[in-house]
């Protein structure tokens, strides 16, 4: 297995290892089958959260994805990369004033509201500084569509605004004159692999979308239909078909797009756009057996690839993985594949199949461009984030430097042990010590 025709070998001695390795083809070749396969009018959002990588983002944008943000730092990515204010939109429950300042200011397209008490403090913000800012309701869905791996809707939940609220919320274009109410959010849930689930989303949104619309008097600027298009991640998964999730939505869209021809629509994604053009590479390190039990530990873990240790389930499942290193490799055998990490949780692979390993061995995890560093505790046992390496036409470009041990100890700060009184000789950090805020 080659990236591009790169050993990944090769991509190991030059930048280290562990790391991420992302293949900015298959990233343009998804963007690129989704927006083809889908309505021309409906735009995707991709969610920098599952993949907040500046050069894996701005990739994606080259293929035509905007960008969904949901802190202040994604933002800043989003800006860095070139995009323009009006293809963003910010969304989260619990913004800072700081986020809700900062996306006024650069004039994102839309904040995505999650609360009344948000949205007085959208109003307050514009106010002072003579703004309008659109604002897009996220609506939390009284009813769930079951189907996702994570459910949203139907709940008591932190996202959003209950659809009872929003529709006995009265006349919205009243209430708020700085804050722009113009469309309607829903997120029904992620991990989604099947079309007729996607389907059931987009007519139950599309519809509430129309009501709520009716109910509060506010403008339809854009309605966001959400997404959470899943990746097969686990054996018996299938692989969602654009097209099949095309034939159901896209007529949906078209009959909407018909009644409101100046309405925004949009999908949000991020696993589904990031997750397959990644794989984690680590090495193997020692070889043991435990009680008949043979286990490879590597140099990596879960601390960079959290998800492997298993998505929502009680019983781990396993990543899809392969032997990288090129050799003539023997008859599969089940694996433990640990990392570094002083519990017994940092299990990348429990009983898979994998040729004899030795070490020195290259492995890697598939299908894990989303939801790896970005939702991994990079930080146990000091460890710190492994380099991320983008591979574009047939070149492998770092696009995060591995954190090495001054990065991790540069922002901690040596306090006297003994109080103010004590004797601080010895501690010559002191430069950075007091430090008046
Ligand atoms: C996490 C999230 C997304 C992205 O979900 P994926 O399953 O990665 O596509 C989109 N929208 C909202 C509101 C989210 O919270």
């Amino acid at each position: 297995m080659r990236v591009q025709g790169i050993a990944y070998e090769e991509l190991a001695e030059r930048f280290g290892t562990p790391l991420y390795v992302y293949d900015a083809d298959r990233l343009t070749e998804v963007i690129g089958g989704l927006r083809a396969a889908l309505h021309p009018g409906l735009e995707v959002f991709y969610s920098l959260k599952a993949n907040p990588n500046i050069s894996v983002y701005a990739t994606l944008r080259a293929g035509g994805a905007r960008a969904e943000v949901s802190s202040l730092v994604e933002l800043r990515t989003a800006l860095a990369a070139g995009t323009p204010p009006e293809d963003i939109i910010f969304l989260g429950p619990g913004k800072s004033r700081r986020e809700l300042a900062a996306c006024l200011d650069a004039g994102v397209y839309a904040v995505v509201c999650e609360s009344f008490a948000e949205l007085d403090l959208i109003e307050r913000l514009a106010a002072e500084r003579g703004h309008r800012q659109r604002v897009l309701l996220r609506v939390n869905p009284a009813l769930a569509i079951s189907g996702s791996r994570l459910t949203m809707g139907g709940k008591p939940r932190q996202f959003g605004i209950d659809e009872e609220q929003v529709l006995a919320a009265g006349d919205l274009t009243v209430a708020y004159r700085h804050a722009d109410v113009a469309g309607v959010h829903v997120y029904m849930g992620t991990r989604i692999l099947d079309p007729e689930v996607v389907g059931k989303n987009t007519r139950y949104i599309l519809d509430l979308a129309e009501r709520v619309a009716e109910a509060t008097g506010i403008r339809l600027d854009a309605v966001d239909i959400g997404g959470g298009l899943g990746v097969p991640y686990f054996d018996g998964e299938e692989e969602l078909a654009p097209g099949a999730v095309a034939d159901l939505i896209n007529p949906l869209l078209d009959k909407f797009a018909g009644a409101h021809p100046e309405t925004r629509l949009i999908m949000e994604s991020g696993r589904y756009l990031a997750g397959r053009a990644g794989i984690y590479v680590a090495r193997v390190e020692y070889v043991k057996e435990s009680m008949g039990e043979r286990f490879a530990i590597a140099d990596g873990g879960t601390h960079h690839h959290m998800a492997a240790v298993g998505i929502g389930s009680f019983v781990k499942r396993n990543f899809p993985a392969v032997l990288l290193s090129e050799r003539a490799a023997g008859e599969p055998e089940p694996w433990n594949v640990t990392g570094p990490l002083c519990t017994p949780n940092d299990s990348l692979l429990k009983q898979a199949p994998l040729p004899p390993l030795r070490p020195g061995d290259l492995l890697g995890v598939l299908n894990s461009g989303a939801y790896g560093p970005t939702a991994s505790p990079g930080l146990f046992l000091s460890h710190g984030y492994p380099a991320e390496v983008l591979v574009r036409d047939g070149e492998a470009h770092l696009v995060r430097a591995r954190d090495e041990p001054e990065d991790l100890l540069r922002p901690q700060r040596l306090i006297s042990p003994t109080g103010p009184q004590g004797n601080d000789q010895g501690n010559n950090q002191g430069n950075d010590q007091e430090r008046p805020s």
